[in-house]
């Protein structure tokens, strides 16, 4: 079977967030069971691009409404990710330094959408399935199904992944046009709240939707942003998969962003000199547990509680812990925890901006996560932790909820809450630090979550299934 991808992030050519851990792995497992996996994304400026050799394989020229642009696909030459991949460059549109975030960003996704059908038009053979990923790709099953130059791509299946239903791409009918000639007849398929909504349409024309997680599926039925009504009509496709993590990249043994290696056997040592390492370069005590928050500041993820809950800790639990934030996003949020540091007495301390190889030193070297999320379909962070030994404090939401079994049952590994609020977390967190002075249930834990199991194997072979029964 020859499946295509088609990403707006891909790990490690281009990430924002979990979805480029997903379209960096998933592929190379499918590879892996025996079928042919590309990718294709957009072409930014990013280190991988300037670090690896490529081909030229197809330029073009397409339409967006009445401006004509031209395209030209590169393939990396070496085959470094195991699946082939494809890079999409629209000159001035696409090649920037970010991945979102431009005022254009609806224009820049049609067009890359566009001209990606356009170069499968003139495939001789055409894939068995398109798998696309959130909004940024989700037209594509309208385009293949009801635009008319794409006709001859209309039999193939295609699937839509929903790593976040927060986030739908609407824009308004007067763009109607970005849509390269289609069945005016089925405008409905398009539209959502009175929008065009790239989420929605995706939801309504692709052939096959799922989503991250089995209990974010039902969630979104409820509560996604506007688009549950279409969740609710459209739920007999809909299914969730579990993402899985690829030890390839996430795994403390063989790390390549750590010095100190370490497994299940040799968890105190090698946790040990990572924490070292955090404590030193971020002045933190040794002595007292770390715990930390790796992510997005956003108030999806509750970030935006972080500064209240370390300082009423602080204050009520007394200086008996460490904090240290890994994150970007909310400017509000992002100056409330850097003021914070005021107020450490070498316990906290933040780094704002993205960095890959402080998040693995961060896995490594913590003693607890912090993930209050208000929505996470998913999450990958704390299947992460779990892997480098690190016991995860996650809200009772989405992914959360299907990862993580609370200490208070039997095969428990981690500390689980119901709400996003300073008390929850708090209570939380004092949870923890009574578990982290029984060290014996404390090593018996980390050994446990260290063990389990959060391979993708099952989950691509779930989606295989998926593929194979989409005729
Ligand atoms: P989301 O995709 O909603 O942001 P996920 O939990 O699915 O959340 O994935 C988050 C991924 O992004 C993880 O690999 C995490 O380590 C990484 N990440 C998030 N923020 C940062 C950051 N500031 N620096 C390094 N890695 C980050």
């Amino acid at each position: 079977m020859e499946i295509v991808h088609i990403s707006a992030e891909c790990y490690p050519v281009a990430k924002a967030g979990g979805l480029a851990d997903v379209v960096g792995a998933l592929p190379r497992f499918q590879k892996e069971l025996g079928h042919v996996t590309k990718v294709i994304m957009p072409m930014y400026r990013t280190d991988f691009l300037y670090k690896n050799e490529w081909q030229v394989v197809h330029k073009a020229s397409a339409s967006l409404g009445h401006s004509w642009f031209d395209f030209t696909v590169i393939k990396e030459v070496s085959n470094k990710l195991d699946f082939e991949l494809y890079l999409l460059d629209i000159n001035g549109l696409l090649d920037r330094e970010k991945i979102y975030g431009y005022d254009d960003d609806t224009e820049r996704f049609c067009a890359f959408q566009i001209a990606v059908l356009s170069w499968m038009n003139t495939w001789n053979l055409l894939p068995n399935v398109i798998h696309v990923h959130d909004h940024h790709t989700a037209l594509i099953p309208f385009m293949v199904k009801y635009c008319y130059g794409f006709g001859r791509l209309s039999g193939i299946p295609t699937v839509l992944t929903i790593h976040n239903a927060e986030y739908q791409g609407s824009f308004g009918w007067n763009k109607t046009n970005y849509i390269p000639q289609w069945d005016s007849w089925k405008r409905g398929m398009l539209e959502w709240n009175g929008n065009i909504n790239p989420l929605a349409s995706g939801v309504k024309c692709a052939w096959k939707v799922t989503t991250v997680s089995n209990t974010y599926l039902n969630e979104m039925r409820f509560k996604s942003n506007g688009m549950e009504p279409v969740f609710e009509y459209e739920k007999g496709k809909c299914s969730g998969i579990i993402n899985g993590i690829d030890y390839g990249v996430w795994d403390p043994e063989n790390d390549k962003y750590l010095n100190d290696h370490y497994n299940v056997h040799s968890i105190e040592r090698g946790k040990g000199k990572s924490k070292k390492i955090l404590c030193e370069t971020f002045g933190l005590s040794y002595d007292k547990p770390l715990f930390v928050f790796i992510g997005r500041l956003v108030g999806e993820k509750a970030a935006d509680l972080l500064p209240q809950v370390i300082n009423d800790c602080f204050r009520f639990i007394g200086r008996k812990m460490n904090f240290l934030i890994l994150g970007s996003g909310n400017s509000n949020i992002e100056a409330k925890l850097i003021d914070l540091k005021k107020i450490s007495q070498g316990d906290y301390n933040v780094y704002v901006g993205y960095n890959e190889k402080l998040s693995h030193l961060m896995y490594a070297g913590a003693d607890f996560l912090l993930m209050p999320s208000r929505v996470e379909p998913c999450g990958l962070n704390q299947m992460y932790a779990m892997r480098y030994g690190t016991i995860p404090l996650v809200r009772r939401t989405g992914g959360l909820i299907d990862t993580v079994i609370d200490i208070g049952n039997q095969d428990g590994y981690g500390i689980t809450f119901n709400e996003a609020s300073v008390g929850d977390i708090s209570n939380a967190i004092y949870r923890a630090l009574d578990l982290y002075s029984q060290k014996d249930l404390f090593r018996i834990l980390q050994k446990k979550a260290m063990s389990l199991d959060f391979s993708w194997h099952n989950s691509a072979k779930q989606y295989l299934d998926l593929y194979q029964n989409l005729q």
